[in-house]
């Protein structure tokens, strides 16, 4: 059950449905121990933090080759940050300790499915591998609403339930100008 079942589905979210099924297709034949080593540690972080005062029951590791450069836990209710997801935490580790704005080379392993963010995150980290434990329903039973959002982000703008409105279109294309007109500009 991915949730997209229940509601109208915009074209695209069939390129969304083949992306998932190539993933499980992924994840029955990836299935070998040294993979499991290390999301058992991204697990093994999750209890941890499951019964501190950190953050959410959330851990992840980021792995390159057979080295683990970064691990992170949840942290969003001790530090005031909502975006400091587990994952989130991981990849700006991982950045800073191979001082640089990609993880191309590098594997995600955490302990719950990535919420939207920070599947985002991994995407523009450029991580091209993902292994998960725990599924956005088993977040949802949870209390948290990972599933909600994945949802969300599947409607149109206008039947969201943050509320979009674009306003100043022309303006707003004025620093795209500039950007490709900044010679000194580092593409990511
Ligand atoms: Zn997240």
């Amino acid at each position: 059950m991915t949730g997209y079942d229940k509601i109208a589905l915009p074209a695209f979210v069939n390129v969304k449905r083949n992306y998932m099924k190539k993933s499980a297709d992924n994840k029955k034949i990836a299935n070998s121990k040294g993979e499991e080593i290390y999301l058992r540690d991204a697990i093994a972080l999750a209890e941890k933090n499951a019964s501190g005062t950190q953050g959410g029951p959330f851990g992840a590791v980021i792995v390159s080759g057979d080295r683990i450069i970064a691990r992170g836990v949840n942290t969003v209710t001790s530090e005031n940050d909502p975006t400091a997801h587990a994952e989130v935490n991981a990849i700006r580790e991982a950045c800073k300790k191979l001082n640089s704005f990609t993880l191309k080379e590098c594997t995600l392993y955490t302990s719950c499915e990535p919420c939207p963010m920070c599947l985002s995150a991994a995407y523009w980290a450029g991580i091209g591998r993902i292994y998960y434990a725990a599924s956005r329903e088993d977040a949802h039973n949870a209390g948290f609403s990972d599933s909600f959002i994945y949802d969300q982000i599947c409607l149109l703008p206008g039947e969201r339930d943050v509320e979009m409105e674009q306003l100043l279109e022309e303006e707003g294309r004025k620093p795209f100008e500039e950007w490709q007109a900044n010679n000194r500009r580092v593409e990511y």
